[in-house]
């Protein structure tokens, strides 16, 4: 059974981190339920699945790695950013949101089905949204015997203004997935958080803040590589084998828990 959740006073979401406090009482002179975009107890989180589509676009490359089983890392990370979603959209974390004093959480994501939107497109989402946070979502791929799971975050000399809050993200969402990952696997291994000048080109395009100085309010903004799907063993678990669905629901329950409890 539920009970309807009194509106929020808008002192109930002064401070993100507090949860509100439960002496909050509806106060009739307090105006009705506000609907507008910039209600304080409004919260959005963008999820990027990474990759898409059969063309580079805009920095962003159709496709990276590549399953053992020959499944292909876009639809991966589209397949975990719709789960990732439902999960967040589901009651457990709609419990949470309520708790926290958000009335109305959105979750979008910056594509819904085999496209490519260019790097600032999929950043743009989140700033036309004024998204609280950002996840994008991949895979990794390397030599057989490489495993793992890791995050990464703007590194400050890359520009990144809210790096302490972005780190901090970045750890609670590792802990979470890795914890998760080990707890259907015992080969689970953490690679722990990065900044981004730890991969390849130095920076991620992907990991701007497109709050700061847009829609005037602080976006964190963190890349998961949820594992190494050139691994066979992860492939079975992760993709071709018969619990690969339900590992996937396992795993962005997780993560979805661990944003919620972040907003
Ligand atoms: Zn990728």
């Amino acid at each position: 059974m539920t009970q309807a959740r009194p509106p929020a006073t808008p002192d109930s979401v002064s401070n993100a981190n507090s949860p509100a406090s439960p002496s909050n009482v509806p106060d009739a002179n307090q105006p009705a339920a506000q609907t507008c975009s910039t209600c304080k107890d409004r919260r959005v989180i963008v999820i990027d699945p990474g990759h898409g589509g059969t063309a580079m676009v805009g920095g962003s490359s159709p496709n990276n790695a590549t399953a053992v089983s020959g499944v292909l890392e876009k639809t991966l990370t589209l397949q975990y950013a719709q789960t990732l979603k439902q999960h967040l959209d589901g009651e457990a974390c709609k419990s949470i949101f309520r708790g926290r004093g958000y009335a109305d959480v959105q979750v979008v994501l910056t594509r819904t089905g085999d496209t490519n939107p260019g790097l600032s497109t999929r950043v743009n989402v989140a700033k036309t949204n004024k998204a609280d946070i950002f996840l994008s979502i991949h895979f990794n791929g390397g030599v057989a015997a490489a495993r793992g799971t890791e995050t990464f975050y703007k590194a400050g000399s890359n520009g990144n203004a809210n790096l302490g809050e972005d780190t901090a993200l970045a750890q609670t969402v590792q802990t979470a997935l890795f914890n998760a990952m080990k707890s259907i696997d015992g080969g689970a291994k953490d690679r722990k958080i990065k900044p981004d000048t730890d991969t390849k080109h130095k920076s991620l395009g992907i990991l701007r803040d497109p709050g700061i100085g847009y829609s005037g309010k602080m976006c964190r903004s963190v890349l998961i590589e949820v594992e190494f799907i050139s691994n066979h063993q992860v492939d079975a678990l992760l993709v071709s084998g018969g619990r690969a669905s339900a590992n996937r629901s396992t795993l962005m329950l997780a993560v979805a828990r661990a944003l919620a409890n972040s907003l």
